[in-house]
């Protein structure tokens, strides 16, 4: 019941430290082994639980453990290795400000985008190159509808709050994205998916998008 058995990196252990984090919740103790051994998974933990510290940990881990070249294509064609969707501006905010404090220091760059406001500001965020991008179903959409993003060199792509994402009518936006990312091998990319609750639907989505997954409620 500790961050230390987690096998992760002293720079991350540190960031976690820095956090105030002393040990993990019990969706952090399920979730990072999965996440750091390659496998899909689909976790269901509510808000609150410490689910964005779930993903969030192993994927900084992985980028800094094994990193590769960030790439920019040359109309300013972003491509992000790491693509977290979420249905609400003020989740992707948060998730963001999570990613920068855990990635503080380091080489990581991390975007956000969300609907509401001028494209322009987030798009030359963007085009600068980003490791890890937060962004809302609609906005995600618009931005590879115009070339500014690619899926070409995804590594991780995580859909949290897939429940709310339904209700909201997310999830045509969601499945089109999703039909980006089959270009990559599946061996080359994780899939993880969080919601609060696991009914049919969501059921069906996880067995639509994610490869082989590992289920975790918390
Ligand atoms: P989340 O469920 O990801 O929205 O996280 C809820 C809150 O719990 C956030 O304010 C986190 O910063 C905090 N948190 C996450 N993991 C831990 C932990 N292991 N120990 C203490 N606080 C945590």
């Amino acid at each position: 019941d500790s961050f230390e058995t987690a096998n992760l990196r002293k720079y991350v252990l540190d960031n976690i430290l820095k956090a105030g984090y002393k040990k993990p919740t019990p969706i952090q103790k399920h979730a990072i082994p999965i996440i750091m051994g390659g496998r899909d998974l689909m976790g269901c933990a509510q808000t609150g639980s410490g689910k964005t510290a779930a993903f969030l940990l192993p994927i900084i881990n992985t980028l800094l453990q094994d990193p590769r070249e960030l790439i920019v294509g040359g109309n300013g064609c972003a491509q992000p290795q790491v693509i977290i969707v979420a249905p609400t501006r003020e989740l992707t905010l948060q998730i963001f400000n999570e990613a920068r404090k855990f990635s503080y220091g380091s080489v990581l760059k991390i975007a956000v985008a969300y609907g509401g406001t001028a494209v322009r500001h987030q798009g030359d965020n963007i085009s600068r190159g980003c490791h890890i991008l937060v962004a809302t179903p609609g906005r995600l959409h618009d931005f590879v509808d115009r070339s500014r993003v690619s899926f070409d060199s995804i590594r991780f792509v995580v859909l949290d709050e897939a429940d709310r994402m339904l209700d909201m009518g997310f999830i045509p936006s969601v499945e089109k994205m999703m039909e980006h990312t089959t270009m990559v091998p599946l061996k080359e990319r994780q899939t993880l998916m969080f919601s609060a609750t696991f009914p049919e639907d969501i059921q069906h989505l996880a067995g639509k998008f994610l490869n082989n997954y590992l289920f975790v409620a918390v």
